[in-house]
């Protein structure tokens, strides 16, 4: 099941759904904790060994995790909450609500895995049956659009999503297919564990064809078409560093057009069958793609392509919805070969997020209820306005922009919507049906009443009080076509953010979190779009030479760190989280040291042991890096490095900080030590 947002910018990437260890820790969380730091490290030498060391050393990853950090800790203790809540309300009886009774039938028929297990492929039987009946390929469209509405994509991504030109205007977007495989490179490149990895991928989907009851041979030989298929159609997709540039992925089309230039599929039919609102014109994202995609049609036989469909159907349903003979082939392949995770979480972990996927906003409601203050909404927001004063200061003295550009710059800060905690107005749920005993039903259910949602707002006007995360979410994001940052409750809290603690470190904690979701607005991406959320060029030339130039110096710099191996990041991918990073921490110091001098605050004064016996700017720092804790999987590691947008978590602290004059002042760092080099690449 996907829904793609196409330009939402996170504050980290959980590739595939990354919830809880098998034991969750006792121990308090709180924001910089003198334990985690190693101080037999020189902070300028290493700054990442120096605030994280100890933590790296005291923090096994568990079995079932691929990776683990501060991140990870946070999840660990939403769930137990989650938990708690949708236990009883699987339990209740009667007088349960509307929304009780469908957070509680949800997690309680996914916790049966017996009758999963009992029911086999029968609930699966309808569905393989639609694929077998396709008797022509000009069936085609009705077939992909039911399958479509289901949550399920087989030969494009159809969704709606603001257009690009004009924010407050919704539209349908055609987009490239996520595949198989993470990405584009995984189908294309030639070294060694590239190619023993696509061999793999080729066992493991002939082992999920033989599980629903092909013979050895034909899965082995099905197998084979459908890497041949994918491999196709990754040749025709864009690649994650060329999606970074919304100008690739704007083509707004009349549905004629594009009609009359795809003869094999019948885009008209498509839309009518898949009961979208009237459409003239959408925006085909790649228009490259979908001449690939028609010309493949013509050459591929109908029994391919029905084969090609059976497993665009069985790789997009929910795992804990199939039998787990289905459920642990996949997670053969994508936790432990592709993620190097040796063990599967238990069951109620993956049905705690299973149901934060399918009713994000029902479970959210009593969350937030439990876990999240009137008091720290307007703390956070506290904190917020600080950043974006901090971040107005910034602008006026930049020396390198023009009165031009800081003028339109000013308007766009201005209009950044603030999102904390929880939506103001929450989702209606009613015409959701969820049934006690049908796992398959109600995932398939679920992932119809977001496509009949998604669907639905083609064509009308863009509802800005939207969230595209749920409230327990560990994690935050900036919508450039929103222009909106969002923090939801569940990254609100100790480590990140703490009101137990000084402001020095929640202003380095999550002080920079939010400082980064802003400097996005502000990133080689997010500048190109207005304070309205339209892609448009408001920079003069020269203005926008500086930026780019700047730019280059970061993805330069980035591009000569090593994470694993012998991989080097890679600037052009991460460059928007780069500049996210090193602008959110100036922009927090910033904002620190205003709040410290109307506070008073003695920034000479050495805290005590909880404080490491550091200054307060010193704690601000330690605090920042303490963000980023974390132990990886090599597998992980290689995965990230070659699909995610961020940095692995040593940059982006040590990344950084390096190019920050005020941490070499902090930390009396000599001019030409690792975290102090002489040339640094600063644009905000
Ligand atoms: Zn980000």
């Amino acid at each position: 099941m996907q829904s793609r947002t196409t330009l939402l910018v996170l504050l980290f990437a959980a590739l595939f759904p990354a919830w809880g260890q098998q034991q969750t820790s006792q121990k308090t969380l709180q924001a910089f904790d003198p334990k985690s730091m190693d101080t037999t490290a020189d902070p300028c030498v290493n700054f990442y060994q120096y605030a994280c060391g100890g933590y790296l050393k005291q923090t096994p990853i568990p079995a079932d995790e691929s990776s683990y950090g501060q991140f990870n800790e946070i999840s660990d203790e939403n769930l137990l909450v989650l938990k708690s809540i949708l236990e009883q309300a699987a339990g209740g009886k009667g007088s349960r609500t509307p929304n009780e009774q469908k957070i509680g039938d949800y997690y309680g028929t996914c916790m049966n895995v017996e009758a999963v297990n009992q029911a086999g492929l029968k609930p699966l039987q309808p569905l393989l049956d639609r694929i077998a009946a396709l008797k022509s390929k000009d069936e085609l469209p009705q077939l992909t659009a039911y399958l479509d509405s289901i949550g399920v994509n087989t030969l494009f991504a159809f969704s709606s999503d603001q257009d690009f030109k004009d924010a407050t205007q919704q539209i349908a977007v055609l987009d490239q297919l996520d595949l198989g495989l993470p990405e584009k490179g995984y189908y294309e490149r030639k070294d060694d564990k590239s190619v023993k990895l696509r061999e793999q991928y080729q066992v493991h989907i002939a082992r999920m064809f033989e599980l629903l009851g092909e013979p050895q041979a034909q899965a082995a030989k099905d197998a084979a078409q459908i890497l041949k298929l994918e491999t196709a159609l990754a040749g025709v997709s864009l690649s994650a560093v060329e999606r970074r540039d919304p100008a690739n992925l704007y083509h707004k089309t009349e549905l004629s057009k594009l009609d009359s230039s795809t003869p094999q599929f019948n885009f008209v039919s498509f839309l009518r069958a898949a009961h979208t609102p009237p459409v003239q014109s959408l925006n085909v994202t790649v228009p490259g793609y979908f001449s690939g995609l028609n010309q493949l049609l013509a050459g591929t036989s109908l029994d391919d392509l029905k084969t090609y469909l059976r497993w665009a159907l069985i790789r997009h349903l929910p795992t804990t919805a199939l039998p787990q003979a289905l459920d642990h082939e996949s997670f053969d392949f994508y936790g432990k070969v592709l993620e190097g995770q040796p063990e599967q979480k238990v069951r109620w972990k993956r049905c705690v997020s299973a149901t934060d996927e399918a009713l994000g906003e029902a479970l959210g409601q009593v969350y937030v209820e439990q876990r999240f203050s009137p008091k720290d909404k307007e703390r956070t927001l506290e904190l917020t306005h600080d950043v974006e004063a901090a971040m107005g200061r910034d602008i006026e003295q930049l020396s390198w922009m023009s009165p031009t550009t800081k003028v339109r710059a000013e308007e766009k800060l201005h209009e950044v919507a603030n999102k904390v905690g929880y939506p103001d107005k929450w989702r209606d749920y009613s015409t959701l049906i969820v049934t006690r005993g049908d796992a398959l039903g109600n995932a398939l259910q679920a992932a119809a009443f977001e496509e009949r949602r998604d669907i639905a707002k083609i064509g009308k006007p863009v509802d800005r009080g939207e969230w595209g995360m749920s409230p327990p979410t560990v994690n935050a994001y900036y919508n450039p076509q929103m222009n909106d940052i969002n923090f939801p409750a569940g990254i609100l809290q100790p480590p990140f953010f703490d009101p137990s603690r000084d402001d020095a470190v929640n202003y380095g904690a999550v002080g920079a979190i939010i400082g980064h979701e802003l400097t996005h607005g502000f990133d080689d991406e997010g500048r190109q779009f207005d304070g309205k959320g339209n892609l448009e060029d408001w920079w003069t030339p020269a203005d926008g030479k500086q930026f780019d130039e700047r730019a280059e110096c970061v993805a330069k710099e980035y591009d000569g760190f090593v994470g694993v191996d012998d991989l080097h990041v890679n600037g052009k991918l991460t460059l928007g989280e780069n500049i996210a990073d090193l602008g959110g921490l100036k922009l927090a110091f910033l904002a620190y040291l205003d709040r410290a001098q109307k506070k008073g605050i003695d920034l000479n004064q050495k805290g005590g042991a909880e404080y490491g016996g550091l200054n307060p700017e010193q704690q601000f720092f330690v605090a920042y890096g303490q963000n980023w804790c974390q132990n990886n999987r090599p597998e992980n590691l290689r995965l990230r490095m070659q699909t995610d947008p961020h940095s692995p978590e040593q940059f982006r602290a040590n990344g950084v900080v390096l190019n920050l004059p005020e941490f070499q002042r902090a930390f009396s760092c000599k001019a030409g030590q690792p975290m102090a080099p002489v040339n640094r690449c600063i644009i905000w």
